[in-house]
């Protein structure tokens, strides 16, 4: 019976259950959830599986920003219990759950912080649209692109890792917002094309 993984797996949601928001990194889901259910982060972990990261999880709890998790199936299983949320919906809003991003090995739960995402960017989501979803923390993206604009709040964020705010309010560059609508028209019309047509307008402008 010690030889059967399951044993070692949660049988059981955590008691309050946290939405994922669309496109939030693993780790902001991860850390909302343990928050919401009044556990630490390392708590948390403990049930989720093994972890090489398992020496600076308070480091990770202090940037959770700065940092993203990826684990293996048998980890993305126990998450899944655990937050009650089927693995596909998880996989469906958290980006680094793809299965082109799972790592390797069946047996035990395995998860593993890295410093640098393996695809896209941790950018933080717009506080207010935040607020609007009740979500009591910050969150973070993985963002295919460095930086994230929200036109409803007119507020910038961005990848930095800096000691600045997270979030820009644009009240003042009314320009930036305008450039986003254009960049956002060009690729609803032209699809990627519009993106590169934008990233060459954008390197003109620089030079
Ligand atoms: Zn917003």
């Amino acid at each position: 019976m010690l030889d059967d993984p399951g044993l070692y797996g949660p049988r059981r949601p955590l008691p309050l259950r946290v939405r994922p928001v669309p496109g939030e990194s693993t780790g902001s889901f991860v850390n909302r959830l343990a928050h919401a259910n009044g556990l630490s982060l390392a708590a948390f972990l403990d049930r989720v599986g093994q972890g090489e990261a398992s020496a600076y999880t308070e480091r990770v709890e202090k940037y959770p920003q700065s940092t993203e998790m990826y684990m293996n199936e048998a980890g993305l299983r126990y998450l899944a219990v655990l937050a009650d949320r089927a693995a596909g919906l998880l996989q469906q809003d958290l980006p680094s759950l793809g299965a082109e991003h799972l790592l390797p090995g069946e047996e035990a739960a395995q998860w593993w912080w890295r410093w640098e995402p393996v695809a896209g960017h941790l950018v933080r989501y717009c506080p207010l649209c935040g607020d609007d979803l009740g979500v009591g923390e910050a969150v973070s993206l993985m963002s295919t692109d460095s930086w994230q604009v929200c036109l409803r709040h007119g507020y910038w964020s961005d990848d930095s890792r800096g000691r600045g705010p997270d979030c820009v309010p644009l009240a003042e560059l009314p320009e930036t917002l305008t450039a986003h609508r254009v960049r956002q028209q060009l690729a609803k019309q032209w699809g990627p094309a519009g993106e590169e047509l934008f990233a060459d307008a954008f390197q003109v402008a620089v030079y």
